[in-house]
């Protein structure tokens, strides 16, 4: 399964991204396609109890959408913030929705009856990028997602490495300032307290005295405010050391960047693109282009991911058959 294999017809995935403030939510064909999108606020606040309840019922309501709409659902792929095992179908931790070890696997495999897969939110959008978005038709990608914070996800293949214990593509914490301003991790200098979209308003604020969003400082630096410009370029060449460290380790084809910085669109890329360039000596350069899919990316990788499971699942019987028939 690619995502361009077309199941039957009518054959679709409850597909749910669950992050700190709202839930995008969708019904998504086989073929990657999202036929029904819904929005529903988390209120995280509740607590993780709360969280699950409303994460089931939205699943059960989007499934029971699809019955009524003539269509059937075949699996729910959930996308969750913080540390995932997905092999347990654990949301280990989560600071944005309060988790500690919650088993949203099989809750959601108790209430729907359906084969459930869970996800991290930026992995499972590294891969819908990788085989349906920015990242198409090369075989490694690396997605990064620059927003409050920056997480990345490493796809081989069109499956994205988890780790040993959930907790892969942490690239935000990759230490590039040693004497730069401390991260919400506790450490001085990772990557996310200096090129996140929140420390470049922070520095901003610093430097100018002023508030300011990191898009307003790239629109101000484009537009020749010096201070703007320094505070932009600054960013801009961290992230190119962070994403510099990447390609030593990955060595892919396409970055792929997304979350709220990336739709600065050509005043991130551009200068990026020249910061990396400088920094490859005999690394191959990789392309570096902005993400596709937009905030569908995590809906659309978690259908995938449920989508993998089933089809892992589905071989699995074939080859029991098999087994069977030879015997
Ligand atoms: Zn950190």
């Amino acid at each position: 399964m690619t995502g361009g294999d077309a199941g039957p017809a009518d054959q679709v995935v409850v597909a749910l991204d669950v992050g700190g403030t709202g839930m995008k939510c969708a019904l998504v064909r086989p073929d990657g396609v999202a036929v029904s999108t819904e929005r529903h606020p988390t209120h995280a606040a509740r607590g993780p109890a709360a969280v699950v309840d409303t994460i089931l019922d939205v699943a059960d309501g989007l499934a029971a959408k699809a019955r009524a709409d003539g269509l059937t659902p075949i699996a729910v792929g959930i996308a969750v913030p913080g540390v995932v095992d997905e092999a347990r179908g654990v949301a280990v931790w989560s600071a944005n929705v309060g988790f500690r070890d919650v088993p949203l696997r099989d809750l959601a495999v108790a209430r729907l009856g359906l084969p459930t897969a869970l996800g991290h939110d930026v992995r499972v959008g590294g891969l819908a990028e990788a085989r349906l978005g920015a990242g198409r038709g090369t075989g490694q990608v690396l997605f990064v997602a620059i927003g409050t914070g920056i997480a990345a996800a490493h796809v081989v293949d069109g499956s994205a490495a988890t780790g040993a214990h959930g907790a892969a593509g942490e690239i935000g914490h990759i230490l590039v300032r040693p004497d730069g301003p401390r991260c919400g991790c506790g450490r001085p200098g990772c990557l996310e307290a200096v090129s996140s979209a929140a420390a470049i308003g922070r520095r901003y604020a610093e430097l100018a005295g002023a508030a300011a969003t990191a898009a307003e400082v790239a629109e101000r630096a484009a537009a020749g405010e010096p201070l703007a410009g320094q505070v932009w370029q600054e960013a801009v060449e961290a992230l190119a050391d962070g994403l510099a460290t990447g390609q030593a380790l990955f060595d892919v084809a396409t970055i792929v960047l997304g979350g709220g910085l990336a739709q600065a669109g050509d005043r991130l890329l551009i200068p990026l693109r020249a910061a990396l360039h400088e920094r490859m000596t005999f690394h191959r350069e990789p392309r570096l282009v902005a993400a596709a899919l937009g905030d569908e990316a995590g809906c659309l990788g978690a259908a995938l991911l449920a989508l993998d499971a089933v089809s892992v699942r589905d071989h699995d019987a074939v080859r029991v058959g098999d087994h069977l028939e030879e015997r």
